[in-house]
């Protein structure tokens, strides 16, 4: 989570907009924040409304410690509302709900900010509402509509809302966020070659079957190099049982996609772009076993695999096949 502007140097558009607006006291009475998921855009809205409702700001920056940024820190200030979808759309009664709640007087302070997230999922009826709401602004009311979804959006409701658009996260930042939740380098090497969504990578860091996953393609190399008879072997007795749905044979794909481009970036003297840096040795020793030429072939025959799983193959004779091809010649 970020503790102050600063931090939002991932951001840096969305981080100036912001706190020359914070500066200048002029605060537009709607945001819309754009961007793919894990791009911040929560973190920015909780971080906006401490802003707005800190007792002791320091510049642009919240305090973090008085009673509004603790509040809004564990999710129960009074003035400070978050609507998620319910089910799969935001209904008409719930944007309905918060304009009572905003109706009514004596609550903590006098500025109040609502948040909602997946904005794209309001029902027409909701956006109506929304819109009448956004029409008439209250002088101290401020929204923060968040999106993944841009052009599912009503036009009436952009062109009412100040834009903050989220950028994809470079490889480079995610990995040192995810070194910074405490991940290992390895490990989030991988997972920012995955997705660009830092919520996506952090998932994918936590969760045990990755870390194996991971394994499994260090061995399964290896024994394509060193123990071909046993590679089929282990397809059938560790592979398959470990990626069982499409989804995770897609990833073993991928990282095995990684692996083989490794060897192409030590051939070529590119280690520092290894996705498999801690398996570097065996990487170096196998790249110079081969040739680049044989190297792009296999990487075609990976990415060849990918496609036909898309196509309904039988997965193990897939993997079975890409084996044979990959052992081809040596
Ligand atoms: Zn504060």
């Amino acid at each position: 989570m970020i503790k102050s502007w600063a931090d939002l140097d991932y951001q840096p558009t969305v981080a100036r907009i912001v706190t020359n607006s914070l500066q200048r006291n002029r605060i537009a009475h709607a945001y819309l924040l754009d961007g793919m998921k894990g791009t911040g855009k929560k973190d920015v809205s909780y971080l906006f409304a401490k802003s707005l409702l800190c007792k002791d700001r320091n510049g642009v920056d919240p305090c973090q410690s008085c009673s509004n940024c603790k509040r809004i820190d564990s999710r129960n200030h009074p003035d400070v509302h978050v609507l998620e979808p319910d089910g799969n759309s935001i209904k008409k009664q719930q944007i309905q709900f918060l304009q009572e709640e905003f109706t009514k007087t004596g609550l903590e302070s006098k500025r109040k900010i609502y948040i909602i997230e997946h904005a794209d999922k309001m029902t027409t009826n909701a956006a109506n509402s929304l819109l009448k709401f956004l029409e008439e602004p209250n002088q101290e009311t401020f929204a923060f509509l968040l999106t993944e979804n841009v052009h599912q959006m009503l036009n009436t409701i952009i062109s009412r809302c100040q834009p903050l658009s989220f950028r994809a996260l470079t490889s480079t930042r995610m990995v040192d966020k995810l070194v910074e939740e405490g991940f290992s380098l390895p490990l989030a090497r991988t997972a920012s070659h995955l997705t660009n969504s830092l919520e996506e990578a952090v998932e994918l860091c936590r969760d045990d079957w990755f870390a194996l996953a991971r394994n499994l393609v260090i061995k399964l190399y290896e024994a394509l190099f060193t123990r071909q008879q046993q590679a089929l072997l282990f397809i059938q007795e560790k592979w398959m049982p470990h990626f069982q749905d499409r989804k995770q044979l897609e990833i073993g794909l991928d990282l095995m996609l990684f692996i083989y481009k490794d060897m192409l970036y030590a051939q070529v003297d590119k280690r520092e772009e290894f996705v498999f840096a801690d398996e570097k040795e065996q990487i170096e020793k196998f790249a110079l076993q081969t040739t680049q030429q044989r190297v792009t072939e296999h990487l075609s025959y990976i990415l060849q695999s990918k496609s036909r799983l898309a196509s309904n193959v039988n997965p193990h004779l897939l993997m079975e096949r890409l084996a044979l091809n990959l052992q081809e010649g040596y």
